[in-house]
């Protein structure tokens, strides 16, 4: 009769597999609960990035925006800022795949300042690289980060050459936390290649 044996999926699974390995009920249950747990913060964390998937799959998961904002912050450490104490470091991501870093580089006559992300973007550019994905930014005063650090609007015009209006800026704010914003959010109504060739 079917009634006798009956056991539910989990229980099935319970039976065959941790029973066996000589776990208790309660052990499985609390572990699947952190189980779940830790995927759904992880999930969270990759859907407020908002970073799509590379047709490569598993592997650029693991690595997208994280990965971006931890090149952003060993960029910042080369920081030459002698004048501002105000150290920043950006990464910027290739469809090729390659990562590009900059930091800002402080000049005594200020002018010739060049900011992180356009350190960035000419490093990429030099190499060949000319189509992008995302960029990461971080800085703080005495390279400590306290707070966001959005690109200054000269850098989002720098970005708008190469990008369009849905390449994401993930901006640090934390040792280990970001937002992500789009170009076209941080730069609306802007002018570009387009307005010149209409
Ligand atoms: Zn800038």
């Amino acid at each position: 009769m079917c009634g006798v044996n009956r056991q539910t999926f989990s229980e099935k699974l319970f039976t065959q597999y941790a029973r066996g390995a000589g776990f208790k009920k309660t052990e499985v249950i609390v572990s699947s609960f952190v189980l779940l747990a830790l995927c759904a913060a992880f999930i969270d964390k990759k859907l407020r990035a908002g970073i799509k998937l590379a047709p490569g799959g598993v592997l650029f998961l693991l690595t997208d925006a994280d990965k971006l904002a931890e090149c952003a912050r060993g960029a910042m450490r080369n920081a030459y800022a002698p004048y501002s104490g105000y150290c920043v470091g950006a990464a910027l991501l290739g469809k090729s795949g390659r990562i590009y870093t900059g930091c800002n580089i402080e000049n005594a006559a200020y002018s010739p300042s060049v900011c992180a992300e356009r350190a960035a973007v000419a490093c990429a550019v030099s190499a060949g690289e000319r189509e992008f994905e995302a960029l990461a930014v971080c800085g703080g005063k005495g390279g400590v980060i306290a707070g966001p650090c959005p690109p200054c609007g000269v850098c989002r015009q720098t970005l708008r050459e190469f990008c369009s209006d849905d390449f994401k800026v993930i901006v640090v704010d934390g040792h280990d936390s970001y937002g992500v914003l789009t170009l076209g959010e941080l730069l609306p109504h802007s002018f570009g290649r387009g307005n010149i060739e209409a």
